[in-house]
């Protein structure tokens, strides 16, 4: 069999991001199993002796290498993925620039053992760069590489890495990062012979993130895709309540590669933007696929970034996908969770005053699992017939039917709704939930662009300091489209002529600052555009229904109509929830009636 591997011309060289490619272990881990994936193994066993500083075992049931490919893959330039420039337009492979073979090899002592299916076998050993002689071996079809003694040579990097299990976590994210790529693929990842990762090739992503995740994050994910040429997005999304206090589930695939991306971060976040609450983040495995002429990923020397031609278009079209399966699914099952966590406070709460440790064990054993609470006949859990309550829907908005079931009954401390449906009850939070209602009216004024306003009698003066001053000048236009009419009068001194009709009657001034904060407080990185629904939220909050206000039946029913008319009922715009619901199962089994 001839060589496929070619060392790459010197124009090309030139024109591929040059760098470090291995910087620690798990940089090791990654290329090679980037090779056997690109050589189309369907298996891969990776072993790993001492976080990797040991010994790095990557074995597949790939292509395999005839003896010359053997031999040249160490050198740099070296590969069979791309031979001539438009082929770096067209890069679908994980490699493409045959400089993480030559690099590993420089800093480490490799084995290679390779056969191609039906062919003899090579056996090939190099020592910190200088390659040994090829010879035959018996090897099964695909490749083995073992990397042992990593950076044996270069003392100085040996001591930039980290303590062995910051190493070795950085090698089980690398792989389970390959993994959710290509969920069609066996992986194994083992450590001091131990089995850390065993993955059986799964169905899809679902499948794949339930054997990384387990069942408490994948049970709350909710698959989606759209599609807009030449792109395609698709993934798992968290329910909003599946919410985390960092970013450590927010993951981006481009053609397959885990990628940093801050555009694509900034979708997701943007698709949340007011179901979560400020300092959490959703959870998210995004996977965009599009033609790679639209994506350069010749940007970062470990491929680690990608640069997208059309980067609005995509992002677009990644924001309104999750948001679309959002709505879609909208919120029974996010509610299911937050009835959950209320009965489990609750719990808490009853249980402070009672002596001993069984309490944590109670917890774990009270029977309120989603699907329980999903399972439950409530109107308002179950709107959607069985077997579609789990469905992304991508079609419109499926407006809530449940309003008319809902009834309410009376109010607490002058705060809450009481309210009862045909199977159990809810607590309406009237200030969140009157937020929504008029968030979402704003928003379609908005939209529409009318907003209907209001002249006030008495034009209101405001004197601000030089930075806000500077900042409400350049938001004055967009300030107008909201319905709020600024005027300069000179220096740092404004006036305010009219706010949106929905909002007359309210303290304009303290409105007006309201928004300056909220802008500056997110400003700078933020175009207006991202920013309209934090300000809209600002916007909504002033005249809602304020805590302590006594409403009558009827006002309480109108509020229940009105939110239920909304696309997301189920938080207010700052990603609080407005409703909270108890099927009368879950009242029983808490009075131990069941
Ligand atoms: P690149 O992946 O960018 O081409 P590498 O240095 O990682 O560069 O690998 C060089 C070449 O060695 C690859 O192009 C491929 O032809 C060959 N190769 C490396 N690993 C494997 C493998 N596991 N199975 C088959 N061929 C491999
Ligand atoms: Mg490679």
């Amino acid at each position: 069999m001839s060589s496929v591997i070619k060392i790459l011309p010197d124009n090309l060289i030139n024109k591929i991001a040059a760098g470090e490619v291995v910087e620690r272990p798990a940089s090791v881990v990654k290329e090679l199993v980037e090779n056997s994936l690109d050589a189309g193994a369907t298996e891969v066993f990776v072993d790993v002796e001492q976080a990797g500083r040991r010994l790095i075992k990557v074995a597949d049931n790939g292509s395999g290498m005839t003896r010359e490919d053997a031999l040249l893959a160490f050198e740099r330039h070296a590969t069979s993925k791309i031979a001539s420039e438009p082929d770096l337009e067209a890069i679908r492979t994980m490699g493409f620039r045959g400089e993480a073979l030559a690099s590993i090899a420089s800093v480490s002592r490799v084995r290679l053992l390779s056969a191609q299916r039906g062919a003899a076998g090579v056996l090939v050993e190099i020592e910190g760069g200088s390659l040994g002689p090829a010879s035959d071996a018996a090897s099964p079809p695909g490749t083995t590489i073992e990397v042992h003694h990593l950076f044996f040579n270069t003392p100085a990097r040996l001591k930039f890495l980290k303590s062995p299990s910051t190493e070795l976590s950085h090698i089980i994210a690398a792989v389970s990062h390959l993994a959710m790529a290509r969920p069609d693929v066996r992986f194994r990842l083992t450590h001091d012979k131990k089995a850390v990762l065993d993955l059986p090739a799964a169905g899809d992503v679902g499948e794949r993130a339930f054997q990384l995740y387990g069942q408490e994050l994948s049970g709350n994910l909710l698959a989606f895709s759209a599609e807009r040429a030449p792109a395609r997005v698709s993934g798992l999304i968290g329910k909003p309540n599946c919410d985390r206090g960092d970013k450590t589930y927010q993951e981006f695939y481009v053609n397959g590669r885990f990628v940093r991306n801050p555009s694509l971060s900034h979708a997701l976040a943007e698709a949340y933007r007011d179901l979560v609450m400020r300092d959490r983040h959703p959870v998210g495995f995004i996977f965009v696929d599009i033609d790679p002429a639209f994506v350069d990923v010749n940007v970062h020397p470990a491929k680690a970034e990608v640069r997208f031609r059309n980067q609005s278009q995509v992002h677009d079209l990644v924001r309104d996908a999750i948001r679309e399966a959002l709505r879609g699914a909208h919120a029974p099952d996010a509610r299911a969770g937050r009835v959950q966590e209320a009965a489990a406070e609750y719990l808490r709460n009853a249980d402070a005053g009672v002596v001993g440790p069984s309490s944590e064990r109670r917890h774990a054993e009270w029977p309120l699992t989603p699907s329980l609470s999903r399972e439950g006949s409530g109107g308002l859990i179950s709107p959607l017939p069985p077997g579609e309550r789990n469905e992304v829907r991508g079609d419109a908005s499926p407006r809530f039917p449940a309003a008319a079931l809902l009834q309410p009954l009376a109010q607490v401390h002058g705060s809450f709704i009481i309210a009862q449906d045909n199977d159990g009850m809810a607590l309406i939070d009237q200030h969140a939930a009157h937020e929504r209602v008029l968030f979402e009216k704003l928003q379609d004024q908005y939209t529409s662009g009318t907003v209907p306003q209001q002249s006030l009698l008495l034009p209101v003066q405001m004197e601000l300091g030089h930075a806000e001053t500077e900042l409400l000048k350049e938001l004055l236009p967009e300030l107008r489209r909201l319905g709020i009419a600024v005027e300069e009068f000179g220096g740092t001194t404004f006036v305010i002529k009219a706010v949106p009709a929905l909002l007359a009657g309210g303290d304009s001034k303290s409105l007006l600052m309201d928004i300056i904060g909220e802008v500056r407080l997110h400003g700078q990185s933020g175009k207006m555009d991202a920013l309209r629904d934090e300000v809209l939220a600002v916007m909504a909050c002033h005249p809602a229904i304020k805590v302590h206000r006594r409403l009558s039946l009827q006002e309480m029913e109108g509020l229940i109509g009105d939110l239920f008319a909304c696309r997301m009922p189920h938080s207010c715009p700052h990603g609080r929830p407005t409703i909270i619901r108890f099927s009368m199962d879950e009242i029983k089994r808490m009075f131990k009636r069941i």
